[in-house]
């Protein structure tokens, strides 16, 4: 499958189309940003990582019975999906207290959370992924009740998934953000699953193996993405 004309870049990948209508190439990027861009820098073979990684976690899902867009990794940077229309919420779950969540409430980070907790954020660079609540998705159409009941219901699947799968690997799942798309119909995940979108911490030393390096500067950060992709592969 050849790559034809780029549609989308962001800030992490490009899409292009394909001879498919149906289908795009997915083309992952070194480039890393943070705080909404305001920081940026490369991750050495961050794209190369994010593609295989994203491949063993839509792997594990589809055997699990989740739907997504992943269709098959094409070389190290490319990844065919199904073309979908992105719903412009970014759904974010969380396990364990850790970042925005904390900050919001004050609160520590590192604290267990009794049942996981699913959040939403408007998809708005301008605006800085406001947090929003339900009724804006409804009122604003970014998404009907039955397409949000199905996202919510597919993020704690996949949250239950990928916990059980990283905890086998000494990882704890802190928090994750996925997103959604329309096709044909039907509502597929998206996007990738990889240290760029998911929290990771080592279960014995709770060691951060994730962007939040990056963020920080907490320094290693090629050498945390090799050790989850090499977790992961296990
Ligand atoms: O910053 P915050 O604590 O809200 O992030 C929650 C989770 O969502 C983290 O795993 C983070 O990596 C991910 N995230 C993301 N893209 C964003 C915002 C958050 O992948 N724009």
């Amino acid at each position: 499958m050849e790559k034809r004309e780029l549609i989308y870049e962001g800030k992490a990948k490009k899409l292009y189309t394909t001879d498919d209508p149906d289908l795009l190439i997915q083309y992952f990027k070194d480039d890393a940003t943070a705080f909404n861009a305001k920081k940026r820098g490369t991750i050495e073979d961050k794209g190369v990582i994010n593609n295989r990684m994203s491949e063993i976690f839509f792997g594990l899902l589809e055997r699990e019975g989740v739907r997504s867009h992943f269709v098959e990794r094409l070389s190290d940077r490319d990844m065919l999906v199904k073309r979908l229309e992105i719903v412009p919420v970014e759904t974010v779950v969380r396990n364990i207290v850790a970042g925005s969540l904390a900050k919001r409430l004050g609160l520590e980070e590192g604290g267990d959370l009794p049942r996981p907790i699913v959040e939403y954020y408007y998809k708005s660079d301008p605006l800085d992924d406001p947090l929003i609540i339900e009724d804006h998705i409804y009122a604003f159409g970014y998404a009907t009740e039955a397409e949000l009941a199905k996202i919510r219901s597919m993020v704690l699947e996949v949250n239950a998934v990928l916990r059980r799968f990283l905890d086998a690997r000494g990882i704890l799942l802190v928090d994750a953000k996925f997103e959604f798309g329309r096709h044909k119909g039907e509502i597929l995940l998206g996007d990738e699953i990889c240290p760029d979108t998911c929290r990771f911490w080592d279960k014995v030393t709770r060691e951060k193996l994730d962007k939040d390096r990056f963020r920080r500067d907490l320094g290693n950060v090629e050498g945390a993405y090799h050790e989850m992709l090499t977790r992961v592969s296990q």
